[in-house]
């Protein structure tokens, strides 16, 4: 099945009013290319202003919390942020489960809460250095998707990304090859899940993607497209990997 690619970018905590005008130029970017989808997921208080200036490039968070609302200080409910303008968010990033313990477990209630609220779902996966080390990235992953992905996951609101934690931020990123086997072991595990939705899922890869190396990750075997971190975040850097998409 032909899935169309998306390039997503997550701002993490990086963003201030002044930087709307690289959510202005990566929206111009993203409108130039119809055959790619193309979304940006921002800090929190950037949503609404965000939507204001990126006309049709969809504008997503990067964390729900798994309840519909009740006393939990500081966090923020998949409605709360549909009603500020996000159309997707981010579940499951392995920076939310190393500094706030997150599990596969409150990935999948995440998503059925984002789910619920109307939002698009990016949940990640991916094994750390040591995983990988000791031979275990694919049970790791398996095991990750087993654990966080909804049963009733379908591609017109679900997402994957694999996300090798030791990959993020590093400037270091699998060989192709090791791209292609676990994006094969993920889908197919997805299966399992799912069964034929699973061929309407896309899979991205993320961790240390740039306009370099864009153009070969994005032609590997069972790549959807990409999850992009520090290269998202000026539309200098971000462009060349949505134009490597398309
Ligand atoms: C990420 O945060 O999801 C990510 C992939 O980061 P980077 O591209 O900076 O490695």
């Amino acid at each position: 099945m032909t899935r169309r690619k998306l390039v997503a970018g997550n701002w993490k905590m990086h963003g201030m009013a002044a930087d709307l005008v690289e959510v202005e130029a990566i929206a111009a970017a993203a409108a130039r290319h119809s055959g790619v989808d193309v979304a940006l997921c921002v800090p929190a208080t950037l949503i609404a202003p965000a939507v204001a200036r990126a006309g049709a490039l969809p504008i997503g968070a990067q964390d729900c919390h798994a309840a519909a609302k009740g006393a939990h200080t500081g966090c923020l409910s998949a409605a709360m942020l549909r009603e500020a303008g996000a159309s997707l968010t981010i579940v499951g990033h392995s920076e939310r489960r190393a500094d706030q313990n997150e599990t596969s477990q409150d990935a999948w209630a995440k998503a059925a809460a984002a789910r619920q609220a109307g939002l698009s779902v990016i949940l990640c996966c991916g094994e750390t250095e040591a995983e990988r080390d000791a031979g275990r990235a694919e049970r790791v992953v398996q095991a990750q998707i087993e654990k966080s992905v909804p049963e009733d996951a379908s591609g017109d609101w679900f997402t994957l990304a694999y996300e090798p934690r030791w990959a993020i931020g590093t400037g270091r990123t699998p060989t192709l090859d090791e791209i292609a086997a676990i994006h094969a072991i993920a889908r197919a595990k997805m299966r399992q899940l799912v069964g034929d939705a699973a061929d309407g899922i896309r899979i991205l890869y993320g961790g240390s993607v740039t306009g370099t190396n864009a153009p070969a990750i994005l032609s590997t075997a069972d790549v959807d497209g990409a999850l992009v971190g520090g290269a998202s975040l000026t539309a200098e850097k971000f462009v060349p990997i949505i134009d490597a998409a398309a």
